[in-house]
């Protein structure tokens, strides 16, 4: 049986026409950034890792002018993975793999903190953080870590129920995480549908990649919500974050 916990790693503040476009500039929204940890017989599985630390004392240092000047952190002490791993009585290096959804800084700004995890990412997202072009930053995933490029679905431990799903659109190589737990089933869509309303109204942010293939995942999103009964967790959103038990506590 899986265990799963949900690592509450602060907040970003930003201007809600980032995530809704059609509103006009002026007002503030503030969202909860997110890992999780799955504990599977065959190892621990970490799902994103949240905000660098540094860039709480350095932002534009560490994240660069343009998403220091989009984006504050309001994460409180001991919101980090890392620190929310210690509270439950777990080191970095006892974590087999780290999945990365994609390369914003809000997902993998601490991969360094886990140099001897595996990590899976899709080919499509390593491939344009490796590309010349890019808005990436390096100084969160361009580090000697074991990158495993991941090509489509792949079931993690090899019986279903930990299972990367590529949800692209937000990014080239987005991928987000199905998890089959007993009678219940989860997808942390991280940034493939930023809340329930994105999906509700399909709403393509202001930052989108591709929208086809954005409008494509929302479909197969919906669809496993409604004929599969798949309990969907989004990437920032405040309402169902702040309703979810939180680690310590496990999720299931
Ligand atoms: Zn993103
Ligand atoms: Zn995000």
């Amino acid at each position: 049986m899986l265990r799963v916990y949900a690592l509450s790693c602060g907040s970003l503040e930003f201007d809600r026409s980032l995530f809704f476009p059609a509103e006009a500039p002026g007002t503030p929204l503030v969202a909860p950034v997110s890992s999780y940890l799955v504990v599977h017989p065959k190892g621990k599985l970490v799902f994103d890792t949240g905000i660098s630390c540094d860039a709480q004392i350095d932002p534009a240092g560490r994240l660069g002018k343009r998403v220091a000047s989009l984006f504050a952190i309001r994460s409180g002490a001991g919101e980090d993975v890392v620190s929310q791993l210690a509270a439950i009585g777990i080191r970095p290096d006892d974590i087999r793999y780290v999945v990365n959804s994609h390369f914003h800084f809000d997902h993998c700004g601490c991969n360094a903190s886990f140099p001897r995890a595996e990590f899976l990412v899709q080919r499509a997202e390593l491939a344009i953080a490796r590309a010349e072009r890019n808005r990436y930053n390096a100084k969160d995933w361009d580090h000697a870590l074991d990158y495993r490029e991941v090509d489509g679905e792949h079931d993690v431990f090899g019986d279903g129920s930990v299972v990367l799903l590529p949800t692209p659109g937000h990014t080239p190589g987005h991928q987000s995480l199905w998890i089959r737990a007993g009678d219940r089933q989860f997808v942390l869509t991280a940034d493939a549908c930023y809340t329930r309303e994105h999906l509700e109204r399909t709403i393509l942010p202001s930052n989108t990649y591709d929208a086809a293939q954005m409008t494509l995942s929302f479909t197969m999103l919906r669809d496993l919500r409604e004929r599969r009964g798949v309990e969907l967790l989004y990437g920032h959103d405040a309402a169902q974050w702040s309703a979810l038990p939180h680690a310590p506590r496990p999720l299931i």
